[in-house]
């Protein structure tokens, strides 16, 4: 048996490759784009694809990839079924506002890497790919295989992993390191809606109001464009809105801007909805229909009581909700909200009840449907990842549910592990992304012992 030093010793080693290995992926600015031939979500997608699978196979391990949509890299002997599966993901949410530093040249400051995906999921993922790293180099002899999935869409329409269980069969059974510790087992059931209605040509005459680029980003700035004159203009600059709202005369009419926090839609309540709150200042201002009704129906609520929707269970905590993307155009605005809904949560009747809350004259569409997921906390899986996490952090692991959906509910029996340690901020989505490189370095011991106890021969 292989002891913790010389296991230490490896993980030491290993240490500036890791950082090395991130930086190459952080540089590749892999947000969704245009399909391209062999490149299904744009080029830089398969590009960051090709490089961490190029980067996998100089480690040492068999590679594969599903025709530019996801990659695997292989630790180990056994049937794809019975491996132990990881699954992250090397696409990244666009860079979004306020960056202060450069998104994808990382800097590395103060103790931490900064750059888009450097905490979502590139980080996690070089961690796992070193700790399997770390096994192979240690030779320790395995009892299954280990197998790193590596999606690349994971951020818009999971059409990767889609794919990829067209092509190859799925592992039973692993976990995803793309959320929080100690372990998460269960996830929200997540709805997109598309709410649509005519843009009223009573009241104040929206002229433009486009916010938004992913349903799953609480956006932090909004801009509107109203007609009125340089009066109106200053009325706006004068009033207090309870949230930082400016105004200034253009050709095109006053142009409006408001400040909100950007965070990423499963945790709504940690940021501040830029477009909830231009949705009320524009009310304020006298704006009807459509636009009204959703200031009325949501505003700046997260948790969907006035769209009679707000639920909870005890398993799961509550439903919570996001406005992230709104257009106004061809007379028509469209919202598209993100919810996570408890468990116990019918999604179909939930819809419902948003439909006849909204009344005639709004349409909602359903956009994407996961249903929600739950794995054992007394299960094998459960138990021997938060003995992982408690030794190598002596802090005690518990079983949460949270609301982002992430790949972990792509496997029978999948959680979510890592890599955010609680107290610590959470920078997925946001300005300034980081993560700290302590973090990581924990993440890479965290996951070699979660990987031995769950597939090495002998007990770790
Ligand atoms: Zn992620």
């Amino acid at each position: 048996m292989v002891t913790r030093e010389e296991i230490e010793k490896t993980l030491l080693s290993l240490e500036e490759p890791m950082l090395e290995t991130l930086k190459a992926l952080v540089r590749i600015p892999s947000v969704k784009e245009e399909p391209a031939p062999g490149a299904p979500f744009g080029r830089p997608a398969r590009q960051a694809l090709d490089k961490a699978l190029e980067i996998c196979e100089s480690l040492g391990f068999d590679c594969w990839q599903a025709d530019g949509y996801a990659g695997h890299a292989d630790l180990g002997e056994g049937s794809d079924r019975d491996a132990l599966a990881i699954l992250g993901h090397l696409d990244v949410v666009p860079v979004g506002d306020g960056w202060t530093l450069p998104p994808f040249e990382p800097t590395v400051r103060d103790g931490r890497m900064y750059g888009r995906g450097t905490s979502d999921d590139k980080g996690p993922v070089v961690a796992a790919l070193y700790a399997m790293a770390a096994i192979r180099q240690l030779g320790i002899p395995l009892k299954r295989k280990v197998r790193l999935i590596m999606g690349t869409d994971e951020e818009s329409g999971w059409e990767d992993i889609a794919h990829y269980q067209k092509v190859c069969e799925m592992p039973r059974q692993g976990f995803s390191p793309d959320a929080d510790y100690p372990v998460i087992n269960i996830e929200k059931g997540m709805l997109c809606l598309e709410l649509t209605g005519k843009l009223a040509q009573t009241g104040l005459k929206v002229l433009s109001f486009s916010v938004g680029e992913r349903h799953n980003v609480v956006p932090g700035i909004a801009e509107a464009v109203v007609e009125g004159d340089a009066a109106l203009a200053d009325r706006i600059n004068g009033t207090d809105f309870g949230c930082p709202v400016t105004a200034a005369m253009t050709p095109q009419g006053v142009l409006i801007r408001t400040e909100g926090i950007p965070g990423h839609a499963a945790m709504p309540e940690l940021g501040r909805n830029a477009i909830g709150q231009m949705l009320l200042v524009l009310k304020k201002l006298g704006a009807e229909g459509t636009i009204r009704t959703l200031a009325d129906a949501i505003g700046m609520e997260y948790d969907g009581s006035s769209l009679g929707i707000r639920v909870s269970d005890e398993a799961s905590g509550p439903l919570t909700l996001n406005i992230g993307i709104i257009r106004v155009e061809d007379g028509l605005v469209r919202a598209t909200l993100d919810l996570r809904c408890p468990i116990l949560t019918d999604l179909d009747a939930l819809v419902k009840r948003a439909q006849g809350m909204l009344g005639g004259d709004i349409r909602v569409d359903v956009i994407t449907k996961k249903e929600p997921h739950a794995v054992s906390e007394k299960s094998e899986l459960v138990v021997q990842l938060l003995r992982a996490y408690e030794e190598v952090t002596g802090l005690t692991g518990r079983a949460l549910a949270i609301g982002g959906g992430t790949y972990a509910k792509c496997l029978e029996e999948g959680v979510a592990f890592g890599a955010l340690f609680p107290g610590e901020k959470e920078m997925a989505h946001q300005a300034d992304e980081y993560i700290s490189i302590s973090d990581l370095k924990k993440n890479l011991r965290i996951f070699t012992y979660a990987i031995l106890k769950l597939a090495a021969k002998e007990a770790y």
